[in-house]
């Protein structure tokens, strides 16, 4: 054979690949088959559902999430527009937590209204019973957030999840903050479990990918098939970092968690702050259902100041060297934002009495975080808050 077509052959690789720790990054749009009979046989025919690297990821989220099938998406945006235009048609309506990840929100309002589902958004703080006595016939699904990642309501997960279930509507939890470990939605009745991978199981700020688990084979087929009709692909170094994330997922957890709760505690004790919402905190609404249900806190949490200007919170944030000043949780280091804007598209207008900041708390020493905080509140006193 000529030299160029010698090239295109050339490379073999060894017959039996050694063993490593994680498994090969496998890369590939074509999948050679073995003969004519088999091109339409496989079910590996081709590598855009994902190869070996994003099958032992999805392998080992299912572990994870105690779920018989887990699927794979570019975001966590995409994971839970992916699983709610699987499951969804025109027609049904759904019931989505005002405190919901404002991308969903906006989704709802765009996407699925445009194809005809209709959307109300509920109080996250409603009872089962009260929640569900909103449902009508065409209710379909139960979307729901816990806590909210801004303003940390906590739902009765199961109680809505067995509600629903009576009534034959299915169940959607966004789990990102409970990141799969500290809280399991399937094992306490929901159908479809979603996490934004991004944030902690990621853990370092530089991949974003989705994860949606579920049990029931006819949802998990669903969501197969969502995947296969939209054209959504997961690149394996992205699915390869990821599982690399998952390995130290409990150790990061456990130290994002502790420190989160020693610098809630102190942000309690300081007079330039009103009130913290933390679910561990035994004086968070959200503590009894916390405790009931959780295994530990993480590492997002919010405050609220006393009362002062918008340039007094920003000289609070702009005070702050260890806080970066940025969107997005769960990576190694730690974030604020001011909330307030976020809030004014929701239903259900909660007032907090004055400005609310999100921290996210990173693994950095709690004492230095405590000193930031300690200057950036010095700031927003010098800057000419009431307090
Ligand atoms: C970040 C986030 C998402 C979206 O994840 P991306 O990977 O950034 O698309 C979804 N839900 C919650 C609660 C989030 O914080």
């Amino acid at each position: 054979m000529d030299e160029e077509t010698r090239l295109i052959r050339a490379g073999k690789p060894p017959k039996k690949l050694p063993k490593t720790v994680g498994p090969p990054i496998q890369r590939g749009s074509t999948v050679l088959l073995p003969n004519a009979e088999a091109l339409y046989k496989e079910d590996l025919g081709y590598g855009r559902a994902g190869l070996v690297t994003q099958l032992t990821l999805a392998d080992a989220l299912s572990e994870l999430e105690g779920a018989k099938a887990v699927q794979l998406y570019p975001s966590g945006l995409a994971a839970m527009t992916g699983a709610m235009l699987a499951v969804l048609k025109a027609g049904d309506e759904v019931l989505v937590a005002d405190c919901v990840y404002k991308p969903t929100r906006r989704f709802c309002d765009t996407v699925l209204r445009r194809f005809g589902v209709l959307v109300r958004y509920y109080d996250p703080l409603l009872t089962p019973d009260t929640l569900l006595a909103l449902a009508t016939p065409a209710t379909r699904m139960v979307v729901m957030e816990s806590p909210g990642s801004l303003t940390f309501e906590v739902q009765d997960v199961s109680g809505i999840a067995r509600a629903a279930r009576a009534r034959g509507i299915l169940t959607l939890m966004d789990n990102t903050w409970g990141a799969g470990l500290l809280f399991k939605p399937l094992a306490h009745g929901v159908d479809i479990s979603v996490q934004a991978l991004t944030k902690y199981v990621g853990g370092h700020s530089d991949i974003f990918m989705g994860s949606a688990a579920t049990s029931d084979p006819k949802i998990a087929r669903k969501l197969e098939d969502g995947m296969h009709e939209l054209g959504w692909s997961v690149a394996p170094e992205a699915a390869y970092d990821m599982l690399r994330g998952l390995r130290t997922l409990p150790t990061r957890l456990a130290r994002h968690g502790s420190s989160s709760v020693q610098i809630a505690n102190w942000l309690a004790a300081q007079p330039e702050v009103s009130r913290v919402l933390h679910p561990a905190l035994p004086t968070d609404p959200g503590h009894p259902l916390w405790k009931r249900d959780y295994a530990g806190a993480c590492g997002l949490f919010g405050f609220v100041l006393r009362p002062g200007s918008r340039k007094a919170v920003n000289a609070f944030l702009d005070a702050l060297q260890l806080f970066g000043l940025g969107f997005s949780w769960g990576g190694f280091e730690s974030l604020a934002i001011h909330c307030d804007p976020q809030l004014v598209r929701r239903t259900v207008k909660r007032d907090f009495g004055g400005p609310l900041i999100r921290l996210h708390i990173g693994l950095e020493s709690p004492a230095d975080l405590i000193a930031d905080l300690r200057a950036g509140l010095d700031a927003y006193v010098a800057a000419g808050s009431s307090s």
